[in-house]
């Protein structure tokens, strides 16, 4: 009879893509926690995000801000000395939460990765106003109006469009784009 895979096999299935080496060969140095930007104001740094994946800690794991709040910037992935691929960890684990509905109702990063896939699906470009009510909300009434107040300021001065720019030859771009990504957004 086929067991189930432990969590961390289903993480490392998740990273079959990935260039990086599996999460097993990480020595724990620290070196990606030292480096990363945002690990401030993560629940457990990219370190011990990894050796809890190892010891298949799935729900701490999953509760946890850390790989919602990675900002992508590949400092760890490049300067890990085990060639791990953390960057893509976190994008895996961002995928498996969207997946299994682990995340809670109130976190911003899902609904915030939605939104902005959608709009990339429908007019191949970020544009801040339709990604900003995904996650302004959350940041209180004055951040709110801060934020209103620099959007108003961008857009007469002519650096924010008042409405959304689109790419060229976009609808090659959506055939392309809806091939590769399942959730469609025509
Ligand atoms: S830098 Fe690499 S080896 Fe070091 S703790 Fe991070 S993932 Fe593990
Ligand atoms: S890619 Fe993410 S986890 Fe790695 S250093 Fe950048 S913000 Fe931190």
């Amino acid at each position: 009879m086929a067991t189930r895979p432990s969590f961390s096999e289903e993480v490392s299935n998740l990273l079959h893509a990935s260039h990086g080496n599996p999460l097993k060969t990480c020595i724990q140095c620290g070196t990606c926690s030292g480096t990363c930007p945002v690990a401030e104001f993560m629940d457990h740094t990219p370190r011990r995000l990894i050796g809890m994946i190892n010891a298949n800690m799935k729900e701490e794991v999953l509760e946890s801000n850390t790989y919602w709040l990675c900002a992508s910037c590949f400092h760890c992935t490049v300067r890990c000395p085990s060639e791990i691929d953390i960057a893509g960890l976190m994008y895996g684990l961002k995928r498996y939460s969207i997946w299994k509905h682990t995340y809670s109702e109130d976190a911003v990063g899902p609904i915030f990765s939605e939104t902005f896939v959608k709009l990339i699906l429908r007019i191949g470009r970020s544009y801040e106003p339709v990604l900003a009510p995904s996650y302004i909300f959350s940041y209180g009434v004055r951040e709110f109006l801060n934020e209103a107040q620099t959007a108003t300021n961008l857009m007469l001065k002519g650096r924010l469009p008042v409405l959304p720019p689109r790419i060229k030859r976009l609808e090659n771009f959506k055939k392309v784009a809806n091939r590769i990504i399942p959730m469609g957004g025509s």
